[in-house]
């Protein structure tokens, strides 16, 4: 009998587990746990709009195109409440979110007070913001709301509880933030980065709180120059932290843990992958990162989705080289094109040719020579970064003709080591290895 027991309550657990992930993934594909395959997520939210979160904040973020979320009340009566900012914010990326009408404590409301607060709040936000869906909610004063109603609005709700936020969270309406500033735990670079450091390691998710900044008269300031050097480590760590708003991550993780990842047809030169998840597809269009071992003899590939280029970089590692891409779960058939064959069209149906980025010599001392092709007239960057993701050099920010490029690297100043150098184009991201012996 007790044995019996047992196994039910085992085929309990195993019912449970398989409900919270649906993910079912072909061989020999990956699904990066965060963007980018990087090892963790990093959000900063700004609640009640403090004078300096516009003056100082948001300059800032722009400055290194981080994106940021507001928590906004949207009573007209509250002081510090901008449409116009936040409007000019959000056409930058950011993402403006709902903090309730009248930033009332929730525990003390009754279900009918409750859901007037968070339903007029979302479509007062939506009604405000172009494009703006507000699918986050922050409970004021960190007192949440009855699920049951926040289910009926919001994807997620963000609490103040202070630890590192799991890669797959229990309960998208319990969210834990970490407060920063002179009355929370973070005062500091370093406090910042020691969180950073235990997120890394556990493929976690930071979730940073923060009111005033410097002087400006907000709950908890932090200092302006302190959120200047966590943007700048940040900047120079991107291989491992991947920053981006409250809501895009909670779309990020709900699309990962639902996606369904299969190969339709594999050719000599193409290769048809489907994505699909089991959400709503109005909501949830965030790119997802996933890769494939490049097939064998194939130096590198292109990828499109539904015809249109996506982003994607071919990776190597010292086992494998993978062929790494965004896909929108739901948006037409993902193409994997051998480098070097005619398979692409844009969207006019015409052949492109395909980019490709080759280093010749590599490994090099103290100069090797890059070459790559643009399939139309772009807008480029070339740069090379270090093997901490920090940026070593510009050789390149501007526009180019279609056609075949090459530009020589020179590294006499730097260091033997890894390198790589990224293309980057509004269509178009392609990476390599590079090795400097000095
Ligand atoms: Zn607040």
């Amino acid at each position: 009998m007790k044995a019996h027991f047992s196994l039910v309550t085992v085929l309990c657990m195993l019912l449970v587990s398989v409900s919270a992930f649906s993910q079912t993934i072909a061989e020999p594909y990956q699904v990066g746990t965060w963007q980018g395959f990087r090892a963790s997520a990093v959000t900063f939210t700004f609640d009640d709009g403090c004078a300096n979160q516009f003056a100082i904040a948001i300059p800032m973020f722009d400055e290194f195109g981080f994106k940021l979320t507001m928590f906004t009340v949207t009573s007209p009566t509250w002081p510090d409440l901008h449409w116009d900012k936040l409007q000019s914010a959000a056409q930058n990326g950011h993402e403006i979110a709902s903090h309730s009408v009248t930033h009332t404590n929730f525990s003390s409301l009754n279900d009918s007070l409750q859901t007037w607060e968070l339903k007029t709040c979302k479509e007062d936000i939506i009604a405000q913001i172009p494009g703006e869906q507000c699918i986050t909610h922050a409970y004021p004063y960190c007192a949440g709301a009855k699920k049951a109603i926040m289910q009926q609005f919001y994807e997620a709700g963000r609490v103040c509880s202070g630890s590192i936020v799991s890669k797959s969270p229990s309960d998208f309406y319990g969210i834990s933030s970490i407060i920063c500033g002179d009355l929370g735990s973070i005062k500091t670079t370093d406090n910042f980065i020691t969180r950073f450091n235990s997120a890394i390691k556990t493929k976690g998710w930071c979730v940073f709180l923060l009111h005033g900044i410097d002087g400006d008269g907000g709950y908890s300031p932090l200092s302006s120059t302190v959120l200047r050097e966590t943007l700048e480590y940040i900047n120079a760590n991107q291989n491992d932290l991947w920053i981006e708003t409250f809501g895009n991550v909670v779309r990020y993780i709900k699309e990962r843990n639902a996606l369904s990842v299969s190969e339709l047809s594999v050719q000599d030169t193409t290769i048809t992958v489907q994505v699909t998840d089991t959400l709503n597809d109005t909501i949830f269009t965030y790119p997802v990162t996933i890769r494939r071992p490049l097939p064998a003899g194939w130096a590198a590939a292109t990828v499109t989705q539904n015809g249109k280029p996506a982003a994607y970089t071919i990776i190597d590692t010292d086992t494998t080289d993978f062929v790494q891409f965004d896909a929108i779960p739901d948006s037409g058939d993902v193409v994997i094109t051998k480098n070097g064959s005619t398979g692409i069209k844009d969207h006019h149906g015409m052949a492109l040719p395909v980019p490709a980025l080759h280093v010749y010599p590599n490994p090099f001392n103290p100069s090797t020579i890059i070459n790559f092709q643009l399939p139309a007239a772009e807008h480029v960057t070339l740069k090379v970064y270090n093997i901490l993701g920090k940026e070593v050099q510009t050789l390149l920010n501007g526009s180019l003709p279609s056609g075949d490029h090459s530009i020589t690297f020179n590294a006499t100043n730097l260091e033997s080591g890894v390198y790589f150098c990224k293309l980057e184009a509004p269509n178009l991201l392609v990476s390599r290895k590079m090795l400097l012996l000095q």
